[in-house]
């Protein structure tokens, strides 16, 4: 009787031992598991990011006030992404010429607001334009009405860019992150969202896409590390969203937004994101028109960073 109970109980300890076992071992796999995707994601990221590339990627955060336009260089091609408001024509203008642009390969408007397409018209009625790039996204607006026009007056079309399409300019790849939903709610969502990438460096315009975008943008799985930060929304608190920020993990940020604007942007709680990540912020009310000059392999700007401090709570 004493002896079967020792059995029982015995069997019982090695049941339980057996047990452990097979959960170490599951659990060793899961890691194991784990690890491979760690190894295969790192291995694409270093072919993606260490293909030789020679001369500068030279990028100019325009200052057109609350607004955004920035022009990319590599060699002799150009992009222009986003046109400020339509008040601002002859300071693109004029930047465009000073920096020799005589044919824009890509337009691209990020979204139809005023303030990223206001002088659209003006700059492709200026400049030998190769393609607009534009989401799905209709107005009724002037603005909107006269940007079409100075493109069909062009022979050209809206091209709707897909996510994860690429493109070149010159050495630089230029990869889609979003919109990746047809509708929203809210116009900024459909900002088309770019990541470019020069050597190892690289650049992501976030142009006004806010939390319901950049969350898409996480889940997507798609690799949004980039050493410089176009911050959505000119700062607002409606975008940068703690998820997003740090899958995107910036060295540096810029925010492209007007002294005194009725916006409050950039917002303080932005700008304290920015700041507990230990990110240099440059900014065009404060620094006016930042140009970031890539070698691909480190960045340099042209001023130095600005304040963290944020317009409104
Ligand atoms: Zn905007």
């Amino acid at each position: 009787m004493k002896k079967n109970k020792n059995n029982k109980l015995f069997s019982a300890i090695i049941t339980v031992i057996l047990a452990i076992g097979a959960i170490y071992a599951a659990l060793n796999d899961i890691d194991l598991n784990v690890n491979n995707i760690d190894v295969e994601q790192e291995v694409q990221n270093e072919s993606s990011n260490t293909s030789p590339v020679s001369g500068e990627l030279k990028v100019s955060f325009i200052d057109v006030g609350q607004a955004d336009s920035i022009l990319l260089q590599q060699g002799d091609k150009f992009m222009l992404v986003d046109a400020g408001n339509n008040g601002d024509a002859d300071v693109i203008k004029d930047y465009l010429t000073s920096q020799g642009v005589k044919e824009l390969k890509y337009f691209v408007g990020t979204h139809k607001d005023e303030d990223h397409i206001g002088s659209a018209d003006t700059i492709i009625n200026s400049f030998k334009v190769g393609k607009v790039y534009f989401p799905k996204q209709t107005a009724t607006t002037k603005t909107y009405k006269d940007f079409v026009t100075s493109v069909k007056d062009k022979g050209l079309s809206l091209t709707v860019p897909k996510v994860g399409e690429q493109f070149n300019l010159g050495e630089a790849s230029v990869t889609v992150l979003a919109p990746n939903s047809s509708e929203y709610e809210d116009s900024n969502d459909y900002s088309i969202v770019l990541k470019i990438t020069f050597g190892s460096t690289s650049f992501l315009l976030a142009g006004d896409a806010e939390k319901i975008s950049e969350n898409e943008m996480v889940s997507s799985g798609r690799d949004l590390s980039a050493t410089v930060l176009k911050v959505g929304h000119h700062g607002s608190q409606t975008s940068t969203s703690q998820d997003f920020l740090d899958k995107v993990n910036p060295t540096y940020a810029v925010i492209s937004a007007g002294g005194d604007n009725k916006y409050g942007h950039p917002a303080q709680e932005t700008m304290d994101k920015l700041k507990a990540k230990e990110i240099k912020v440059f900014r065009t009310d404060e620094q006016k028109t930042i140009v970031a000059i890539s070698n691909g392999e480190e960045i340099s700007f042209n001023v130095e960073p600005g304040s963290y401090k944020g317009v409104s709570k």
